[in-house]
């Protein structure tokens, strides 16, 4: 066997642990009785030991370092192609991040992680955070530990982030919400002083759970999600997980007097689903067949939840085939007033459901908190407070208790830092692309007038989702759209859409 297919070979078979993995959680947030949590998580943990093994297997390092120069990265051969050399490094960057971790400490950090998870939904249920603080100073310290074994001279931060969008800094994020912050502001205080010009009431009505699910279901057909390769389920927070590209799983939220959440939880999670479908299944198991970066995922949910799903063509369509769901609940309302309630702007507690203009605050609060925490040594004891000060300073509202504050995300409690500015990379990667389809496609938005989404899937399809991890996140937005990720766009988006909205000059 060639060096690069026993690379190939190696990286395949630590893919397959790691979907059996992933059955695992999908399994535990669905259908998972209560009481065998403690079980599942020595499984959990006994199969990521089994994945680090392999990912940092002599096997692998002696195939790697046949072919590329294990501390330089430089190649030793040029006998490869493009997408060859590609796949070569980019497996060695795993390698590397793998191999840089003890094994011992990958475990703790696994057992941690699934201890500090379960302590978190106690907390929020108790609303204590005095009981989950011990699990997450510890959190805090193995992840710092963490950026110390995979530190390539940046911030510890810096190193975080890296691992859930590669090459993207705190200073360039940080340069990006500076600009959100300058313009949202403002922007969200002008619609505050005309908020009664909407009205969302009608959507807290009554509206059967099973309807919902059923209408939801025959959205997520037209969008393209092939329930052959495929299903959705209900869990407490929506999510999506791909085991293979023929294979890939969402959740959604029901709640019988809430029509919006559920409607636009299907669509996101549907729109994560759509990515992973479309990742190169001939790539299965190599770094090539896996997607670029959790920014570039949740730009990809985001356009269907948000570009798509809250656009007055897509209720066009919509809107005629949901009245015949619920006839008594919408009756006389025209479909201009559902869509403006279904955009209504209103600062609240819950990022997860915050609209799409005050979202990107919610985020940055965090993404600040989480620098401080790991690059400071800021005290633990100490969050909930500089919380609900950052909450009324960017938002104007303080929240009343930590469960409705510290202590709404799941995030840190299994250590992901890092994570959450990956949330806005993706409402700004989403509004250039779009922008782009919509210049490539000639009457995109027509088409959703009469229930047609295909030229959009295709196209992202083309561009991004075949892809895979062959382009880095900076590349691909230079590849499709010619320009470097930025601000503007989406703040243009924004403006122009809310003011019409609101009826604002
Ligand atoms: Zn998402």
């Amino acid at each position: 066997m060639s060096a690069l297919d026993q690379i190939r070979q190696e990286l395949l078979e630590a893919s397959y642990l790691k979907s059996a993995e992933a059955v695992l959680h999908w399994d535990q947030e669905t259908y998972m009785p209560e009481g065998s949590g403690a079980a599942r998580a020595d499984q959990i943990a006994f199969l990521s030991g089994l994945i680090h093994k392999k990912a940092t297997g002599d096997k692998l390092r002696d195939a790697l370092d046949e072919l590329i120069d294990l501390k330089s990265g430089e190649l030793r051969t040029i006998t490869l192609n493009e997408k060859e050399t590609r796949l070569v490094k980019e497996a060695w960057k795993d390698f590397r991040k793998e191999a840089s971790l003890p094994t011992e400490f990958v475990s703790e950090l696994a057992k941690h992680a699934s201890a500090s998870q379960q302590a978190w939904v106690q907390a929020r249920k108790e609303n204590s955070f005095e009981t989950f603080q011990p699990f997450l100073e510890k959190m805090v310290d193995m992840q710092k530990e963490k950026a110390g074994y995979l530190s390539l001279g940046g911030s510890a931060y810096d190193t975080l982030m890296d691992l859930f969008e590669p090459g993207m800094t705190t200073e360039q994020a940080d340069g990006l919400f500076k600009k959100l912050r300058q313009r949202l502001v403002p922007l969200i205080q002008e619609i505050q002083e005309v908020k009664h010009r909407v009205n969302n009431s009608i959507l807290g009505k009554n509206y059967d759970v099973e309807k919902q699910w059923g209408f939801g279901v025959t959205i997520l057909k037209s969008i393209g999600f092939d329930f052959n390769f495929g299903r959705q389920d209900k869990s407490t927070h929506p999510f999506t997980i791909g085991f293979h590209p023929t294979d890939v799983r969402t959740t959604t939220r029901l709640r019988e007097n809430d029509l919006k959440t559920a409607l636009l939880a299907t669509l996101h999670e549907g729109g994560h689903a759509l990515y992973n479908m479309g990742l190169p299944a001939e790539e299965f198991g190599s770094p090539l067949g896996e997607y670029i970066s959790l920014g570039v995922h949740e730009s990809q949910s985001r356009m269907w939840e948000n570009q798509v799903g809250l656009s007055r063509p897509f209720w066009k369509f919509a809107y005629p085939k949901l009245q015949a769901v619920f006839p008594e609940q919408l009756k006389g309302v025209e479909m201009e007033q559902f869509h403006a309630a279904m955009n209504k702007v209103r600062p609240s507690m819950i990022r997860v459901e915050a609209d799409e203009a005050t979202y990107n605050l919610h985020i940055m609060l965090r993404f600040e908190i989480e620098q401080l925490l790991i690059n400071e040594d800021f005290p633990v004891a100490e969050l909930p407070a500089i919380w609900n000060e950052k909450m009324e300073e960017y938002i104007g509202i303080r929240p009343k208790t930590d469960a409705e504050g510290v202590l709404q995300d799941v995030h840190w409690s299994f250590g992901a830092f890092g994570y959450f500015p990956t949330y806005t990379l993706g409402n700004l990667y989403s509004i250039q692309f779009y922008n782009q389809a919509n210049r490539d496609i000639p009457g995109l938005e027509d088409q959703y007038a009469h229930g047609k989404f295909s030229a959009l899937l295709e196209w992202l399809r083309t561009n991004i989702h075949s892809k895979g991890r062959s382009v880095t996140a900076s590349e691909l937005i230079k590849n499709v759209t010619g320009e470097e990720l930025s601000a503007e766009p989406f703040l243009d988006y924004l403006e122009e859409k809310y003011r019409k909205i609101y009826g604002l000059g």
